[in-house]
């Protein structure tokens, strides 16, 4: 497997919950080490571009809204496999179908508010990372 990074955000409702450090914390049991983060407050075009691929669906409006309804916690993880182990760790998009002990499982209720995001490949990883961070951004971690 190789060594791989991907866009993790953790969003208004979980960071509302207070649960940054929670959420944080699964990532670095996984082994994903967290290479830049920052805190921003999203602007309507910030995350509609962000959600470009959504432009046409129904929630598309609503989703908007609620990215922009607080502040978020936009990370670059990375580590073995770390598209996937991401994935796996966030639970399904829906609380409702996620599995116990995920993310989505455990600090969200709904499907529009569904406390994180992951990148769902390292294409989208490699667009979303540029999307939120420049390459001297990017913090190695050679220890
Ligand atoms: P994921 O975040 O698991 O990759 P998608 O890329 O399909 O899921 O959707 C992006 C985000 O849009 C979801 O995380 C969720 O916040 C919202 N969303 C997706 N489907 C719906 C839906 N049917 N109703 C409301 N919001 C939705
Ligand atoms: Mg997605």
């Amino acid at each position: 497997m190789a060594v791989e990074r991907t866009l993790s955000i953790i969003k208004p409702d979980a960071v509302a919950k207070n649960v940054i450090g929670d959420i944080v914390a699964r990532f670095e049991k996984a082994d994903l080490k967290v290479v830049a983060m920052k805190m921003v407050h999203l602007s309507d075009e910030q995350a509609g571009g962000f959600y470009a691929e959504h432009k046409e669906r129904p929630f598309f409006k609503d989703l908007v809204s609620f990215m922009t309804s607080g502040p978020v916690v936009v990370q670059v993880l990375e580590g073995e496999d770390a598209v996937t182990k991401n994935r796996d760790l966030m639970g399904a998009t829906n609380p409702a179908d996620a599995a116990a002990g995920t993310i989505r499982a455990d600090f969200a209720q709904t499907i529009d508010e569904n406390a994180v995001h992951g990148s769902d490949s390292t294409e989208s990883a490699a667009r979303e990372v540029a999307y939120f961070f420049s390459d001297e951004e990017l913090c190695p971690r050679t220890r």
